[in-house]
């Protein structure tokens, strides 16, 4: 081994393992339940973001307490429930094919209900799909609950679910601490789909926190459309962010607002053993001019001043970002300026847009429309100077020897897929379990993962 020092944040120790998984049926036969006994059976298929994955651990609870088994496929489920994602248009495209699909089986008599779930079942839009596909049951982000009733359970109020079981099989978990957003930016939504924003009680947080790690969670992501606006009269998201860290062996948060962001939680990130070091702050536009146009309420200073104060706390860290080009309006001056502040900002990765005009919102009004040829030439521009970025600042992590948090267990290729304490996804020829650690040195890198070598030794 190398006798580079070894790269970790935290001394306390936790053994593999998780929760008990949700039971699976894998092998059904294709006939209706009342063929097939008492059986019922149920498919969640989730589109869209992390709080998306996260509502559907809320649904896949009430099915499960109302006594159905969870399949994989459409043609083995008699209730078959689309979580949606409404933020670009190609997100409805997607649901769109899923629904003709089953509008098929269930006139062939093979799935009997569908119910459409999730931002697009919050959207007008809704209604139209409901009468075309003949979907059962359409719920939004604020009704999920009406699920529970409709699969036979007594009715329940929506809460935040303590307790639920982590979205990666126990180790790991998600936690919402704030839902909806009270920002108002052109091109979005999420405010019309998700409602106003709504905090969640610090003592709550905390309290579900616990329960999960005592339950053999160790890994804790805090949710939110803009989780550092979290507040409870004199508290803000760093204290949240620093009782959480306490309670919990490691933490991460996603999704932040620049404006929000205050430099003692940038610091905080660098301070804690628990936090991992990696920051996502949509920026959306390197120009002041577009920044004003889509309402994000700072300017491209105050956004680089917030990376030179994460980068001086957390030197090691990763900082990833979302970009949108083809906003209406964006000149070419505008999408050099983008790629002006990629490149001082040097991000390790990204999440770029196409523009997707959205029903509703302020921009899908406005004059200035960017041609398509344009808009995928300058996706493709922003999209490789992030990749040539993020390429040099991999490299740079090639022979460390890293402490690496297993998130997903190989799948026969004999590599699993890790993660440093600096936030960088590693791959690592390991048989290690999901929620293990690891140490390792970092041999090779590619422009979104570094690959590993064989461990050293099982870390714990
Ligand atoms: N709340 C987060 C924020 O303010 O940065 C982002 C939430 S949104 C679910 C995720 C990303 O989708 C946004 O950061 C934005 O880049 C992108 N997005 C949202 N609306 C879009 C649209 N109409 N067209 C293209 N991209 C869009
Ligand atoms: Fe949408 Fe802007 Fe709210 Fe993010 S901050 S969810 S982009 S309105």
């Amino acid at each position: 081994m190398s006798s580079a020092p070894i790269r970790n944040k935290s001394n306390k120790t936790s053994d593999a393992g998780g929760t008990a998984p949700i039971l699976l049926s894998k092998k059904l036969s294709r006939a209706p339940s009342s063929a097939r006994g008492e059986l019922k059976t149920a498919c969640i298929r989730t589109f869209g973001c992390q709080m998306n994955v996260h509502d559907s651990d809320r649904m896949r609870r009430m099915i499960r307490d109302a006594g159905y088994a969870e399949v994989q496929r459409y043609e083995d489920a008699d209730l078959v429930v689309l979580n949606t994602c409404y933020i670009r248009e190609n997100a409805v495209d997607r649901v769109r094919g899923h629904l003709g699909e089953l509008g098929r089986l269930k006139k062939e008599g093979r799935v009997k209900k569908v119910a459409l779930a999730g931002c697009l079942g919050a959207a007008e839009e809704a209604k139209d799909l409901e009468r075309a596909y003949g979907i059962d049951l359409v719920l939004g982000t604020h009704n999920t609950y009406e699920l529970a009733e409709f699969v036979g359970l007594p009715g329940m109020q929506e809460t935040h679910t303590p307790n639920l079981p982590g979205t990666e099989g126990g180790h790991s978990a998600f936690v919402t601490i704030m839902t909806g957003c009270n920002y108002k930016c052109s091109y979005c939504v999420v405010p019309t789909v998700r409602g106003r924003m709504v905090c969640r009680p610090m003592e709550n947080v905390v309290e579900e926190v616990r329960r999960l790690v005592i339950s053999g969670t160790r890994y804790v992501t805090l949710l939110g459309q803009t989780v550092d606006a979290w507040r409870e009269s004199s508290k803000r998201f760093c204290d949240l962010l620093e009782r959480v860290a306490e309670e919990a062996p490691r933490v991460w948060f996603t999704t932040s607002h620049p404006s929000n962001m205050e430099d003692r939680t940038l610091r905080l990130i660098g301070e804690k053993d628990t936090i991992v070091g990696r920051l996502h702050l949509p920026v959306q536009s390197g120009s002041d001019r577009m920044l004003k146009l889509m309402h994000r309420g700072y300017r491209s200073g105050r956004y680089r001043r917030k990376i030179e104060v994460f980068r001086e706390a957390v030197p090691d860290g990763s900082l990833s970002t979302d970009i949108i080009v083809g906003h209406p309006g964006e000149t070419e001056e505008d999408h050099e300026e983008t790629l002006r502040l990629v490149e001082d900002c040097s991000f390790d990765a990204a999440y770029v847009f196409k523009f997707s005009p959205r029903q509703g919102t302020e921009a899908a009004n406005l004059p200035g429309a960017v041609p398509e040829d344009v808009a995928q030439r300058r996706f493709l521009e922003v999209l490789r100077a992030i990749e040539q970025n993020a390429f040099s600042r991999n490299r740079r992590k090639i022979g460390s020897v890293e402490e690496i948090y297993i998130r997903h267990g190989h799948t026969g290729d004999g590599k699993a897929v890790g993660e440093t304490w600096s936030g960088h996804a590693v791959h690592v020829p390991t048989d290690a379990k999901p929620g293990s650690y690891v140490t390792a040195k970092i041999e090779s890198a590619g422009p979104h993962v570094l690959y590993a070598a064989e461990p050293a030794k099982p870390l714990r």
